[in-house]
This record gives structure tokens, C-alpha cells and sequence, in this order.
């Protein structure tokens, strides 16, 4: 039986409209649970126990309320983040992403920002060194942008949770 003190699993928070808005610990989602602000969605493994009551293990849990969002939120650059923008395959030839590209190489100013980050192979981005698209003759699928959508508030840094996916299918 897991102790709501030690462990480190976390729970999936979604808005009152099922919307991804969260992560948190299994022990802030049970709290959340208990005094009523949120219900739960999908249990975990196991069970918790307070001094006065017992609860499944929060996996994913919803809040009783809407909590208005900032339409446009930030996304944290990181390399996760670009992997899961650019599903994890090389932008260039589609193989197995294992590196983020500068798209304009910074030695000519190319900024590390949305915009200019791209997930790559380590053998497009050996071949592309400090080249510019124009000079290799190369060309993107698709123009690279900051992510937009409510999984990202959850994607961007962490590892989810598989058992998750069913709620953050859209993006994954
Ligand atoms: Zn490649």
C-alpha cells in the first residue's frame, strides 16, 4: 500500500471541461479530491488513507470548477518539448529525431526560439554543420511555431504518464 507521504507518482489535472491543465502530486490531487474541488477521473494503484477516509490513488482527476486559462500560454523551450512538437522524427528525413537543429545556424544569428528549433537526426544536423537551408538546397515540411493547444501546459516537461494518453490523445 502506497504512503501518500512518500510516493512520487503524480496525477493528470483537467479542467472542468476535460482539458488538460496540470500535473501534479498524487498527494495534492487526493487533497483536491477530499475537500471537494475536484472528483476522480481514473483511479491509480492502490489505496490512500487520511484520518478520515480511505481514497483510490488519483491518476487523472477533473476540477469541479472551470479554471479560465490564458488563451495563449507559455511554452517552455526544451528539448522534450520540440521532440514532442515534431513527433519525436528528424524534420529533415523523417528518421528518429536525436538532436534540435538550428534551423538558422546561430553562428549567422539564427535565435534559440520556437520558430527556429527543429527536431533532427544526428545525421542531418552533422551534414547541415552551419549551413543555411538556401545553401544545402534543403527545405522544411512545415514552418516551425510555438505549440499551441492545452497539453502543452502538461507536455512540455515532463515524461507523461502513459496511462494519461487517453485524456492528452490529441498531441500525442
Ligand atoms: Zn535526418
Amino acid at each position: 500500500m502506497p504512503d501518500i507521504r512518500r510516493t512520487k507518482a503524480s496525477a493528470l489535472v483537467l479542467n472542468a471541461t476535460y482539458e488538460p491543465l496540470c500535473v501534479v502530486s498524487v498527494r495534492r490531487a487526493a487533497i483536491l479530491v477530499l475537500s471537494g474541488k475536484a472528483v476522480c477521473v481514473a483511479d491509480g494503484e492502490g489505496v490512500l488513507h487520511s484520518t478520515r477516509r480511505a481514497l483510490n490513488v488519483p491518476l487523472v482527476i477533473r476540477l469541479q470548477r472551470f479554471v479560465r486559462v490564458p488563451y495563449r500560454t507559455h511554452v517552455g523551450l526544451s528539448r522534450r518539448a520540440i521532440f514532442a512538437r515534431d513527433g519525436g522524427r528528424c524534420v529533415y528525413c523523417a528518421g528518429p529525431a536525436e538532436t534540435i537543429d538550428h534551423v538558422m545556424p546561430k553562428s549567422k544569428g539564427g535565435g534559440h526560439h520556437w520558430e527556429n528549433v527543429v527536431a533532427a537526426c544526428a545525421r542531418c544536423n552533422h551534414t547541415k554543420g552551419d549551413k543555411t537551408l538556401n545553401e544545402l538546397g534543403w527545405r522544411l515540411p512545415v514552418q516551425p511555431s510555438i505549440p499551441k493547444g492545452a497539453v502543452w501546459r502538461v507536455l512540455g516537461h515532463r515524461v507523461p504518464d502513459p496511462r494519461w494518453a487517453e485524456w492528452l490523445a490529441p498531441a500525442l
